[in-house]
């Protein structure tokens, strides 16, 4: 069997349309530009190429980007005082802090100073508390872009068996979270779990967020199910060179899965549309308008 390929380029890009489409009937409508501020913290190469794609992208989608940098040796304190300064700021509706910051930052500290209606990024405890109790709020846009590439082959999820391996509070958590809302029947598998590869064996979706190059292997994969990679790794190549790998052996895995995302061009396109349609919705909240539906 070869799987079908999951095309996050292609479903990013008309979800981001879509986007598009209603902040302009926001601005036209009702006079509002949905705002979102980036902060960046220090000089790590990933981070800024992440956060220079966020802009871009906000500025595509018709919102206005209000971007922060600030040097390495920032304190706790002064970044208290920006988050702050942008909570309280009516232009911006959307507030990010891309991590990781440095290691003298109390991250925790940082990301609970979200004004919660703020934080596009899901990661509040209380949004993740909402997420959790199956409320209403901001969800992470990593595994919002996941469920929705795997609900692309499977429009309902309801009665399947999910796995997801990893557990932070960025991906693993809150991805288990909405496939439980989905009505899948949900296991987290960590660093920790015994025989992987078996408990891998029974997903009819799973999803890969580990962190360890090409770890789930074709043999592990139940036949036809729908894999979805979150992985990002970097490996050398000959040559003095790198790739990017995801955290599916992706040659094996297409022999054997229905569905799978690839890596590049999958999960990471969807991250971006999720984090427009999160502050979209971060705006309509505030604004007391009901949420687009797409
Ligand atoms: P993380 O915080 O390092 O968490 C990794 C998780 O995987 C942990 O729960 C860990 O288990 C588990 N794990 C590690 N090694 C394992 C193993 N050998 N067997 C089973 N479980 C194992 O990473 P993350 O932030 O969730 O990110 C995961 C991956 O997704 C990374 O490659 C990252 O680059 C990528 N990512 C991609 C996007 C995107 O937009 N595409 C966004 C975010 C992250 P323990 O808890 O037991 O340690």
């Amino acid at each position: 069997m070869t799987a079908k390929l999951i095309d996050g380029k292609t479903i990013s890009a008309d979800l981001r349309g879509k986007v598009t489409d209603a902040v302009h009937r926001l601005r036209r409508d009702r006079g509002i530009v949905p705002g979102l501020a980036v902060v960046l913290v220090g000089k790590n190469p990933a981070s800024e190429v992440y956060v220079r794609n966020k802009s871009k992208a906000v500025t595509e989608s018709g919102m206005h980007p209000f971007d922060r940098q600030l040097p390495e040796s920032v304190t706790d304190a002064e970044l208290l005082d920006l988050i702050a300064e942008l909570n309280a700021d009516p232009q911006v509706n959307g507030i990010l802090v891309q991590l990781p910051l440095p290691k003298h930052i109390d991250t925790h500290k940082i990301i609970s100073a979200i004004d919660p209606a703020k934080d596009v990024d899901g990661f509040h405890p209380l949004n993740a508390g909402r997420l959790a109790s199956g409320l209403p709020g901001l969800v992470p846009c990593t595994p919002l872009g996941c469920v929705m590439l795997a609900k692309t082959v499977r429009p309902s999820l309801a009665g399947l068996e999910a796995v997801v391996i990893g557990r932070s509070n960025i991906v693993g958590k809150p991805a288990a979270q909405l496939l439980l809302a989905e009505n899948a029947t949900v296991t987290i598998a960590h660093s920790k779990t015994a025989d992987l590869p078996a408990v891998c064996g029974r997903a009819d979706v799973l999803i890969a967020a580990m962190g360890q190059p090409e770890m789930v292997r074709g043999y592990w994969i139940k036949p036809g199910a729908t894999v979805i990679d979150v992985g990002i790794n970097r490996i050398p190549v000959s040559g003095g060179k790198s790739r990017i790998v995801g955290d599916v052996a992706f040659a094996e895995a297409k022999e054997v899965a229905g569905a799978l995302t690839p890596v590049p061009g999958g999960v990471g396109p969807m991250t971006i549309a999720c984090l427009l349609l999160n502050t979209l919705h971060a705006t309509c909240m505030q604004n007391d308008l009901p949420a687009p539906k797409f």
